[in-house]
């Protein structure tokens, strides 16, 4: 479904991506861990189109879709901070991107809007504002809007640093939840439990390379990576 080819990417003299490839298939539950710094971030910032890659390419079905709008709304992004827009509801939150961007008429927007929120146990708090919402709930709520749009993959950047570990747990509940129902999804956290036994691949990513793709038992149960090995030694 994605498929980035020799990605780079250098702010100045800092040379954060240095040739990234990663394919992420229908389905995938891809978990991107590494250390501070390594370019997680930058990497799915490139995904999501709010950074601009210097060299390589970035395919959605085979097609380049950043430059020509052909992928709005077709790559979803969470975000540790939650990003809601502070002045509409929580129903808002999910209709207006669907009213403006997607021209969608208020009653059908506002049906999907309620479907979602009960999907992600919101339903009671419809009308409240994001400042009126715990951090879990402002979480699940910027999960929701961004399923309005039927992204075709979800890429999370660290969606639980910010929230107590049960409130943490309550989001990684959701995102399980979407993973069974075979949504696709990248994540990008440092909560190695979380994602263990739950992603179906993990990339480590070290200095703007992945040094290691596998699968949860490769990478946690029998690292050969040396990289790798002090970075699992220093977070667990
Ligand atoms: P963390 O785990 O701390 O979130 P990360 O792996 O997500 O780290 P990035 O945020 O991708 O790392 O940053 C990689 C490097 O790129 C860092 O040295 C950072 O300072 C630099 N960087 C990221 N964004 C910018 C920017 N907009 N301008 C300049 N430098 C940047
Ligand atoms: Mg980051």
């Amino acid at each position: 479904m994605i498929d980035i080819k020799d990605l780079k990417k250098s702010f100045g003299s800092n040379h954060v991506l240095n040739g990234v490839n990663l394919s992420v298939n229908r389905g995938d539950i891809v978990a991107i861990i590494g250390s501070s710094g390594s370019g997680k971030s930058t990497l799915v910032r490139c995904i999501a189109g709010l950074e601009k890659p210097d060299t390589g390419q970035i395919l959605l079905n085979g097609e380049e879709y950043l430059d020509d709008g052909k992928g709005v709304g077709k790559i979803g992004m969470v975000f540790q901070n939650f990003n809601l827009f502070p002045h509409y509801t929580a129903r808002e939150n999910i209709t207006k991107p669907l009213t403006i961007v997607k021209k969608m008429e208020a009653s059908a927007a506002d049906e999907i809007a309620e479907k979602l929120l009960r999907k992600v146990k919101l339903e009671n708090a419809a009308n409240q504002y994001p400042a009126t919402l715990s951090g879990g709930q402002k979480q699940r709520l910027a999960i929701a809007r961004s399923l309005a749009m039927e992204p075709e993959i979800i890429v999370f950047d660290e969606p639980t640093s910010s929230l107590d570990p049960s409130l943490a747990h309550e989001v990684f509940q959701t995102i399980k939840e979407l993973a069974a129902e075979g949504q696709t999804m990248l994540i990008v956290t440092h909560q190695i439990n979380a994602i263990k036994n739950f992603a179906t691949r993990v990339v480590f990513l070290n200095d703007g390379i992945i040094e290691v793709d596998g699968t949860c038992g490769e990478v946690f149960e029998n690292p050969t990576n040396e990289n790798l090995k002090d970075f699992l030694q220093m977070v667990e």
